[in-house]
């Protein structure tokens, strides 16, 4: 752990706001259970501390995408329903079983080997069927689900968990591949020999009830990301990245700022040099681009982001505020996720997920 004195800035992670987010998904529901996704360390977020939250919150499944993110995470939950999002790889189901984790299953030959494996065992073991309705990246595609609606048998000794498909533009709402999807999966689980069903991300809960089935996988909008950018965030910030002044200078025209020389002065103007840059997820595009706060006054981004730094325009913020260890929102109530997303280029996944390594953490508003 990197302390607060020596770190070049301070990432908070609220996790009262991330209870909270995940009881208004699940009282969104009203009936199906929502889950909670934290693969990629909950988001960037810290897997342990977000788990723990979830689960003071009543969350009592959660998806990761690795296997090994789900011994880490069973070492965390030991009651909790864990599923594997990436599925059985060769060689890997004895890991499955001793840590109780269930294998969403990709394919048909993934099924085959865990039914064979389940054989062994002598007992019937939880997996999960995805099937791809446009996704085209995990799941069974529609020739293997022809097979297996004919050969329901190649589920024998398997214990049913959930079908499950993923939705490929949730986030847009009147995009016409939600309803076909939905229709396609609708028309899948007709044939197929598993009852329970699960759709929704984020965004697919807000497509309304008729994608919920019977439980939801939500990941980016418990973590404070909004998941239908169309609308207004209904969901609370969960993280505040404030960084570090190290250094102030008083530069004037024609003086020029960082790598390329990329901004020139065009008269007096105060910069303050912070200890965060690319190699801590502030990404590079965000040069000339992005802004910090400090309070409410704005202090762009001026020239390049270097590997460990950055340097904003301070000259509209008194001194007294801009001092060697003194703080600027980099992520925070005037720049939150999604804004800064906009502004890279990219979505407020990224941003969370590449959040660095070298910030000092502090977990806020936590049960215990
Ligand atoms: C990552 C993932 C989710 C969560 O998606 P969000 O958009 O973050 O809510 C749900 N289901 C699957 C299959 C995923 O890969």
């Amino acid at each position: 752990m990197v302390s607060e004195a020596s770190s070049g800035a301070v990432l908070t992670i609220d996790l009262a706001a991330l209870a909270a987010n995940w009881q208004s998904l699940r009282d969104r529901l009203k009936g199906a259970e929502c889950a909670g996704v934290v693969k990629a360390d909950a988001y960037g977020l810290g897997l342990e501390p977000v788990a723990r939250t979830l689960a003071a919150a009543g969350c009592r499944v959660f998806f990761v995408a690795h296997l090994e993110e789900g011994v880490a995470l069973r070492a965390v939950l030991p009651r909790a329903e864990i599923h594997v999002l990436n599925g059985l790889l060769p060689g890997t189901a004895a890991e499955f079983a001793a840590n109780r984790l269930i294998p969403v299953l990709n394919s048909l030959e993934s099924i085959d080997a865990w039914r064979a494996f389940c054989r062994t065992r002598q007992s019937a073991l939880a997996a999960d069927i995805h099937v791809d309705t446009g996704m085209s990246r995990l799941g069974l595609p529609p020739e293997e689900v022809q097979t297996l609606a004919a050969e329901p048998a190649r589920l024998d000794g398997v214990a049913p968990g959930y079908l499950m498909s993923h939705l490929a533009c949730a986030d847009e709402p009147g995009h016409p591949m939600n309803p076909g999807q939905l229709a396609a999966f609708v028309e899948i689980r007709r044939r197929l020999p598993l009852t329970r069903a699960s759709l929704a991300n984020s965004a697919g809960i807000f497509l309304g009830s008729g994608f919920h089935f019977d439980l939801a996988r939500p990941g980016i909008a418990v973590y404070g990301g909004n998941p239908v950018p169309e609308c207004p965030n209904p969901m609370a910030q969960v993280v505040r990245l404030q960084g570090k002044i190290l250094q102030v200078r008083g530069v004037d025209t024609p003086q020029t700022v960082g790598y390329g020389a990329t901004h020139r002065f065009a008269g007096p103007a105060r910069i303050a040099t912070i200890a965060v840059g690319y190699a801590d997820g502030f990404l590079r595009s965000l040069g000339n681009a992005g802004c910090g706060f400090v309070g409410d006054i704005r202090a762009p981004v001026v020239g390049r982001v270097s590997m460990d730094l950055i340097t904003l325009d301070v000259t509209a913020v008194p001194e007294a505020q801009c001092r060697p260890g003194s703080l600027v929102d980099l992520i925070g109530p005037h720049n939150d996720i999604d804004a800064v997303a906009g502004t890279a280029g990219t979505i407020s996944y990224e941003i969370l997920t590449g959040l660095g390594r070298r910030y000092h953490r502090r977990y806020v508003g936590g049960a215990d």
